[in-house]
């Protein structure tokens, strides 16, 4: 039977990134709080922030060319989007250096790791695109650093595998070194470690929150024990639904006004992996390339170095999988049907109407051999062979679809925090850029939940030392000296220099 802290302030739903990154920063900002979090698997962080479910790219805007689709008038393409992202992305870093500077949390090799960025692509239009978005992306001093060549000798240097066997047509890449590859799992599991380890905090695992409901200055919840099932209940001023997949499941218990009419539709992945040393002494990088046909951003393929447990491998993919599963590994084939109600069947009905190619990329995702995945690899590593390579399950992404999309009903692919009026209850949904942002994510729910905490003395003392430009406009090229400062800062105390 497990323990928990009665009637906390704040109760967490979910122990991956999201959770994880709250709080720790709600503790840091005030250490009188009493905080309870709740989660369903027997250990911490296993579903979609564990290391193998996802990609472990630090998301900084600098490969990512889904973030920079659209070309203006003039033919340039607009790479505001990897701006922003990037910033956001250093937040996620500056914080994170803070807690291993602190000694809050040990051994940053464990989830962090310095990995090159590259984009590649081939076909003389696509080499028009990359030239175009280098030229903007260079222009910035976030991204100064960036390299780009259309010399097929140069990429090889950078990368060997892309063009092993490959035929004469034009290539072109970018190339910088700032990238970085995560174990968003481990970097969970060690902020959850020690926010269970503060006074007035506790972590309870293989407790799945079965119910929620509002009262009059916060909420109630019930929670099951997963092996002897039984109910326990619990009350918060606060609750932050960090369900992953599951969210939208509690949202619906919820009953607030503000997630009526959100439905969730379930994109299920696989990944190809190669621990063959010589191949993998031969990669050090994560390629990304073009979407393919109807693919969604999401699934744009990427050939990846990925180091879990400090062994490297190779990973690509992700190749896309029918499933009604909203959870990886506490999920029910139900999730689906069961999230279907009488407020958001119209939404799920136009949205699979209107999103007729994705249903139809998703179908053939499913038909996929193995033969055929491998084709799909080629397009990167020309001389593949199928012998060094398994297929593995990654994650489970579950988008969000609104009301608020109108007759159309659009499938979500960014990530969303939705908080009721009363600024009692907030939820995360959606999937990307996800994890490599969750910390920029979670201090909008601070800012909206939690403003006191972020305007006393204290507040505003102890974010200038977990995230000393917040606040500042980083993106000015007036400020380009704070921003090396501070990102040299982080980089060192992450071990990433
Ligand atoms: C294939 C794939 C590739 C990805 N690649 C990247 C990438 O390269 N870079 C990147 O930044 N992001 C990536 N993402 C996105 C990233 O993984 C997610 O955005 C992030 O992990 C979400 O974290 P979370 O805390 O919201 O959810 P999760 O990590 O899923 O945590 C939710 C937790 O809540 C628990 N839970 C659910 N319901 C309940 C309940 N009722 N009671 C108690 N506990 C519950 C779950 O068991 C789980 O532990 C990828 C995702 C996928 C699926």
């Amino acid at each position: 039977m497990s323990s928990f802290i009665e009637n906390p302030d704040v109760i967490l739903i979910g122990s991956g990134v999201m959770s994880a990154n709250l709080g720790f920063m709600l503790k840091q900002l005030d250490p009188s709080l009493k905080i309870q979090l709740y989660e369903v698997t027997e250990e911490v962080a296993k579903e979609a922030s564990n290391g193998w479910n996802n990609a472990g790219t630090g998301h900084a805007g600098i490969c990512e060319m889904s973030y920079t689709p659209d070309r203006g008038e003039d033919g340039e393409v607009n790479v505001d989007k990897a701006i922003s992202v990037f910033e956001e992305f250093l937040y996620s870093k500056l914080l994170w250096a803070y807690a291993v500077k602190e000694g809050l949390i040990k051994d940053p090799k464990d989830f962090v790791n310095p990995v090159p960025h590259m984009s590649f692509v081939h076909g003389q239009e696509q080499v028009d695109f990359l030239t175009s978005r280098f030229k903007g992306m260079s222009a910035h001093h976030f991204f100064s650093e960036m390299e780009f060549s259309t010399d097929p000798e140069k990429v090889k240097e950078w990368a060997p595998l892309l063009m092993d066997s490959r035929g004469s047509e034009p290539v072109a890449a970018t190339k910088m070194n700032g990238g970085t590859d995560i174990n968003f799992g481990s970097i969970s599991r060690k902020l959850v470690e020690w926010l269970g380890k503060q006074p007035g905090c506790n972590v309870a695992t293989g407790q799945r929150v079965v119910d929620l409901n509002e009262t009059k200055d916060g909420w109630n919840i019930k929670a099951k024990d997963q092996v002897d099932g039984s109910i326990s209940t619990n009350s918060a001023k606060f609750v932050f639904v960090g369900a992953g997949g599951g969210s939208i499941q509690m949202l619906q218990k919820s009953g607030i006004e503000e997630a009526k009419g959100y439905g969730g539709f379930p994109i299920a992945g696989q990944w190809l992996v190669c621990d063959d040393a010589e191949l993998v002494a031969k990669h050090e990088a994560k390629v990304y390339g073009q979407p393919l046909g109807a693919a969604p951003t999401m699934a744009v393929p990427h050939l990846d170095t990925r180091i879990i447990d400090g062994k490297k491998y190779i990973l690509f993919g992700p190749f896309g999988s029918f499933t009604t599963k909203f959870l990886h590994d506490k999920g029910s084939f139900l999730d689906l049907p069961l999230s279907v109600k009488p407020n958001n069947i119209v939404t799920l009905m136009q949205s699979g109407l209107s999103n007729f190619p994705l249903v139809q990329y998703l179908v053939g995702q499913c038909l996929q051999s193995m033969e055929d995945r491998m084709n799909v690899l080629r397009e990167f590593y020309p001389g593949a062979e199928m012998a060094h390579w398994d297929l593995i399950e990654a994650g489970i992404r579950v988008q969000a679809i609104k009301k608020t999309d109108g007759k159309a009903g659009i499938v979500h692919f960014g990530t969303e925090v939705l908080t009721n009026e009363k600024k009692t209850i907030s939820a995360l949904l959606g999937a990307s850029p996800g994890a490599s942002t969750s910390v920029f994510v979670m201090l909008q729910t601070l800012k909206e939940c939690f403003p006191e905490l972020l305007e006393t003395p204290e507040g505003k003392a102890k974010m200038a030392e977990m995230i000393p430009v917040f606040g500042e406009d980083l993106l000015d090229p007036a400020n380009e000296a704070r921003f090396r400062e501070v990102d040299l800062e982080a980089s060192k105390n992450l071990e990433l220099i």
